[in-house]
């Protein structure tokens, strides 16, 4: 579902893995010993020159392959070309992955900065080898008729995406391509450090200022000597006092703070990063980067998506309509007469609305929502649907003391390993992420991946309380992991994985957002953190009511977004007011005004890792919401569907088109019928 917090909708993000080459995102970039292994990738790493050095040695050796596949001189074959191909791709994946995971949550500035220059080498390594004109010729010359459908649609797709770098233009041209690529590199990283580091805070005069929030909110937050109380823009400050916060001066100072993280630095980088990737779909030969970087979805086109945008908008209007209506009769019992909603009153007043009509307090969820419980829950859930058990591994190399490292198993197998770095941290990645470490090869690696969040607790004599918001952060970002480790069984990293249509990639996560509104399965995990009572069943009844009101509204707010993203790119960028756009759209699709003086594109960090392609959420939702109409509802732990999908769905990872994947577990093409119903539910 769209995230019922109306300021949380773009908080979560999936880092994708560079196994694609295909020019699409420099910062797709995604450390360790050289070669496949399934060692702990920090294993022999303590500080930037190590990391530097395992990194180095890595890339020196995808060099040495390259070089070994060039000098065949015997006839092309999938063993002397295919395979060593693949192998550079090993290694360029591990250290683009490892790097950009290492820049965005060690805690220590030289490592992190160790981890920038590794990948402005992976990624100048990656585009070079996407405009080789002598590797496109040598894969191009293979005879692959005898092999496998999974290897020949490997060879397909990877031919296309060296069509879609450049590779067939002249040298000048591709060394163009070459140099703006590298630059781009450059640009994401400073786009991304200039959001992690704005450390900004709103203050609070006194204790009187907090209320409303939630009592562990106020004891977390002590006041200062001279009575006044410090708050961040972090997820876990800012997000309840969107909700909650009785003062609206407090609502609205946090709103302007929030929505200027990065500002105005970024304005500055956007404007680089919009020119660059310009010139680049200008020189491959597209009208638009919008264009380019839709050719290898499933959406086609930039026109295509547009559509879909604005099929979305017109879907949500009657229901946005009413949301809107029930949140201004709300706030007219408080201001009569009043006729609008300024932006920061939108989650206070739609709390208002849950309790007042659908007799529901989203803070009396919380006490249910300890996060070791909420991920001992997960790990028990996911472990019966997608029959794995999940096993501590202590004392794993990690890169924070706080990071949690666990073992994937199947069948009594180690089939993948994963960490979880949940709550926030000084200069840490402060939205949630799935972040692919290493891809998985059959017999030779095991897949590895981490959690980034920025959830309650991890603090001494703090339970972590989470929302029910947060708990489905928590069951998204899991959602990709299990989608990358259970992809992890292939032949070829370029199809192994995660490295499906990016389009696609939000379906697996959001689906299971689904289980968290589910009262059985809550029932095996949501237990009060002092009493031990599970939650109540009318409880969660009253929740899922709840969540149906304000969703058109999300859904409209979210298509501000796929506009925004899309709209800067589908043009001259020498045309483009990023900040008049954001207003243009957010007037249009909301009945919420634009609040004059905010920028929420310099700290929207999806304009670099997605750039035009926002909408594959909704895209996304749209197919998540029809596969999961496959579901017994009244059985949603049943292991059979859930073995078909796990089958047919994720563990195929990148081997097939994501159409295929659909109809292969649905038995037809995907429709809007299942989101359409549940997009109108009141
Ligand atoms: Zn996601």
């Amino acid at each position: 579902m769209a995230s019922p917090s109306l300021t949380a909708s773009t908080r979560r993000a999936a880092i994708l893995v560079i196994a694609h080459l295909a020019a699409a995102s420099p910062a797709l970039a995604q450390a360790a010993p050289t070669g496949a292994t399934s060692a702990p990738f920090w294993t022999g790493i303590s500080d930037a020159a190590s990391f530097e050095r395992a990194m180095s040695a890595r890339l020196a050796h995808a060099k040495t392959l390259l070089d070994q596949l060039l000098a065949v001189q015997r006839a092309r074959t999938i063993a002397n070309t295919l395979r060593p191909y693949d192998d550079v791709l090993l290694e360029i994946d591990a250290v683009a992955s490892q790097a950009q995971l290492v820049q965005s949550v060690h805690p220590n500035e030289p490592v992190r900065q160790a981890a920038e220059r590794v990948s402005q080498k992976a990624g100048a390594f990656a585009a070079e080898l996407s405009l080789n004109r002598k590797v496109f010729d040598a894969l191009n010359g293979l005879d692959a008729k005898a092999a496998d459908a999974e290897t020949q649609y490997y060879l397909r797709r990877t031919l296309r995406d060296f069509h879609l770098a450049g590779v067939d233009k002249d040298e000048a041209t591709r060394q163009r391509v070459k140099a703006l690529r590298d630059e781009l590199v450059l640009v994401g990283q400073d786009f991304d450090r200039n959001i992690r580091t704005d450390l900004r805070t709103v203050t609070a005069a006194s204790a009187a200022e907090l209320d409303g929030l939630p009592a562990d909110y106020i004891n977390r937050h002590k006041p200062e000597a001279g009575g006044a109380i410090k708050l961040t823009i972090d997820y876990p400050d800012s997000l309840p006092v969107f909700s909650f916060a009785k003062n609206e001066d407090l609502r609205k100072r946090m709103y302007m703070e929030y929505n200027n993280r990065g500002y105005p630095k970024n304005m500055e980088v956007l404007s680089k990063m919009l020119a660059k990737r310009a010139e680049i779909a200008r020189l491959v030969g597209f009208s638009s980067w919008a264009d380019y970087i839709t050719a290898d979805k499933m959406v086609e086109n930039a026109k295509q998506a547009s559509a879909f945008i604005d099929r979305v908008v017109a879907a949500s209007g009657p229901k946005a309509e009413r949301e809107f209506a029930a949140l201004l009769k709300r706030k007219q019992q408080d201001i009569p007469g009043a006729t609008a909603i300024n932006a920061w009153e939108r989650s206070y007043y739609a709390e208002l609305v849950r309790k007042a009509s659908y007799d529901f307090d989203s803070q009396s969820v919380r006490p249910y929502f300890a996060f070791d419980r909420v991920k001992q829950g997960l790990f028990d859930v996911t472990g019966r649907l997608f029959g794995v058990t999940f096993r501590p591994l202590a004392g794993a190399p990690v890169w924070d003391p706080a990071v949690e490292a666990y073992e994937l198993l199947s069948g009594g197998q180690v089939i993948g390993r994963f960490y979880l770095d949940m709550h926030p941290r000084k200069d840490k990645y402060n939205h949630a992420a799935e972040f692919p470490i290493r891809t998985g090869v059959t017999a030779r690696q095991i897949p590895e991946a981490a959690l980034v969040c920025n959830l309650p607790g991890g603090q001494a004599g703090d339970p972590g309380l989470m929302s029910h918001d947060d708990v489905e952060t928590f069951f998204h970002e899991f959602g990709h992991l299990m989608h990358t480790l259970l992809a992890g069984r292939h032949q070829w990293v370029g199809i192994s994985g995660i490295s499906t249509e990016q389009d696609f990639v939000e379906a697996p996560s959001q689906m299971l957002e689904e289980w968290t509104l589910d009262t059985s399965t809550l029932q095996t995990f949501a237990k009060h953190f002092e009493t031990n009572e599970p939650i109540p069943a009318d409880l969660v009844a009253r929740m899922r009511r709840a969540s149906e009101f304000g969703k058109a509204l999300g859904v409209r707010q979210q298509m501000v977004y796929a506009r925004l993203s899309l709209s800067v790119y589908d043009r001259d960028p020498a045309s483009v007011d990023t900040t008049a756009m954001i207003k243009e759209f957010t007037n249009k699709y909301l009945p919420t005004a634009y609040v004059e003086g905010t920028h929420m594109q310099t700290s929207f960090g999806h304009l670099d890792g997605y750039s035009a392609v926002y909408y594959t959420y909704m895209w996304s939702l749209v197919i998540a919401k029809d596969m999961f109409s496959q579901f017994d509802r009244n059985q949603l732990l049943a292991p059979a569907i859930a073995a078909k999908y796990r089958d047919t769905v994720l563990a195929p990872g990148g081997s097939k088109p994501a159409a295929a994947l659909v109809r292969d577990f649905l038995g037809r093409p995907f429709d809007f019928a299942a989101w359409e119903a549940w997009l109108n539910r009141d």
